[in-house]
């Protein structure tokens, strides 16, 4: 059985349902622990998964529909981060009965925290040419190397492992994917700082660490293939939106879980507020927060910026637009080659565009920026909350273009995969890895 974008449950609307289900179940008083027990175990912290397997078999459109109705209801999220949307679908993908039981429903309970565990410092873009080792030593596994830019390395429990399991072979075939315990005396997590100010990211270095062969996901060697279902989820994520959407950090090391849910919900620094929807009206714009902010800087009446506006109204509705196509051609059982990369592209515009227009919405306060989220400093600066939220993703919008494959990596692969070009001269993925060039 796969994951599925197609929508298995034939049910009527399913946000509807999951009002009824949050009016009897989300309370502010109950723990984030007990909450997220609550939401996982009824399928609606990763609904894209399949039904039985602690999902509900949504679309991704209709998935994060879900994630903005529980927050729209007033209600904690569901677990942020990586293990959500990553590794819960991965393992739902091509890991065992026992391995989803064992790992995914700790995941979308909230109970541990992932991360990935793939860049290296000579492996971003070429992520095959991993040089991190597996080598087997009766049931377990000892790993020795490095990895790089591993976000939220610093609260994860468990790792979304990919190493390399068979040198002699081909670099796309002697790759395999572990679900690997962070809590070890061989691995150890140094943070790196950027420019927003946090330190989102961290190096990993593990040093005879060990995973247990029962801890393997997919086939040996085969886990190219899996990372490419990691990735996937990734790329088509991002590109719908739904990594944008936020809860709370789950795990044993963030330390919210015995912490009162609905404080979660009174802490969250509000966005800039955006003009409520009439009902029977029309969908208020994806653009209306920023609509509001040229309101309040009195740019609402330029015409530069007005131009600006529709233009990231019509970027949005494009994504949302494509998102609805997919999902219509995924019911009728056909697919779209590229999509999820060419949306990840378009996400990446997206970004890029509203960085642009609302830095100079916002003029020289932009250079004003909170370097902590809940630093209440600058609220009395013009523009309040809504200003400081807003420099935060100005700073934040180079990331997403980069992970997950960066922007010449998805014309790449649309060039490749979905629009037949030629491969790019010089491959080597036929050599076996051990005699590739090195730093060639
Ligand atoms: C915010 C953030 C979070 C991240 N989180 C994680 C994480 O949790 N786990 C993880 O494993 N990784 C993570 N990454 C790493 C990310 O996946 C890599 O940065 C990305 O794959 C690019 O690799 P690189 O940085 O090594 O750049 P390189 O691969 O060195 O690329 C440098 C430049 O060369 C270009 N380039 C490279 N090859 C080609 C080519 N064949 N054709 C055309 N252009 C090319 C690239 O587009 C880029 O502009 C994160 C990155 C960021 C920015």
């Amino acid at each position: 059985m796969t994951v599925t974008d197609e929508t298995t449950r034939a049910t009527a609307d399913p946000i509807e349902e999951l009002r009824d289900w949050l009016k009897d179940n989300w309370d502010p008083d109950l723990t984030c622990g007990q909450w997220w027990e609550r939401l996982g175990l009824a399928g609606w912290s990763q609904p894209i998964m399949p039904i039985g397997r602690y999902g509900r078999g949504l679309s991704r459109g209709d998935a994060i529909r879900v994630q903005r109705a529980i927050l729209e209801y007033g209600a904690l999220g569901a677990p942020n981060g990586l293990g959500l949307m990553l590794a819960a679908p991965t393992i739902a993908t091509h890991g065992t009965e026992e391995q989803i039981e064992r790992f995914v429903r700790d995941i979308v309970t909230g109970r541990l925290a992932w991360c990935q565990l793939f860049s290296e410092p000579g492996a971003g873009s070429d992520l095959a040419g991993l040089n991190t080792k597996a080598i087997k030593d009766g049931d377990v596994w000892i790993i020795n190397g490095q990895k790089v830019w591993t976000s939220g390395g610093q609260i994860a429990d468990m790792g979304m492992l990919i190493a390399r399991t068979n040198p002699a072979a081909p670099k796309h075939q002697g790759i395999t994917w572990f679900a690997f315990d962070m809590h070890q005396p061989g691995v150890e997590v140094r943070p790196l700082k950027e420019m927003t100010g946090h330190a989102m990211f961290n190096e990993v270095f593990m040093t005879d660490a060990v995973v247990n062969d029962d801890a393997r996901i997919g086939d040996v060697n085969d886990g190219w293939s899996v990372a490419n279902t990691t990735l996937l989820f990734e790329r088509s994520g991002m590109g719908a939106g739904g990594d944008r959407v936020m809860g709370a950090s789950p795990g044993t090391i963030a330390g919210n879980l015995d912490k009162r849910a609905g404080d979660f919900v009174r802490a969250r620094p509000a966005k800039p507020k955006a003009a409520k929807p009439v009902a029977g009206g029309p969908r208020p714009s994806p653009a209306a927060s920023y609509i509001e902010l040229a309101r309040t800087f009195g740019k609402d009446t330029d015409p530069v910026v007005r131009q600006r506006l529709a233009q990231s109204h019509i970027l949005s509705e494009l994504a949302r637009l494509n998102t609805e196509r997919h999902k219509v051609v995924r019911a009728q059982g056909g697919d779209i080659p590229g999509l999820a990369n060419f949306s990840k592209l378009l996400m990446a515009d997206i970004l890029r565009h509203n960085r642009d227009m609302s830095g100079d919405i916002l003029g020289a306060r932009a250079m004003l920026h909170s370097y902590d989220d809940m630093d209440t400093s600058l609220v009395e600066a013009p523009g309040g909350r809504g200003a400081v939220s807003i420099t935060g993703a100005i700073l934040s919008a180079q990331a997403l273009p980069i992970y997950g494959g960066t922007d010449q990596i998805q014309k790449n692969i649309v060039g490749e995969r979905a629009l037949g070009l030629p491969k790019e001269p010089g491959d080597l993925s036929r050599l076996p890895f051990n005699e590739l060039p090195k730093n060639g």
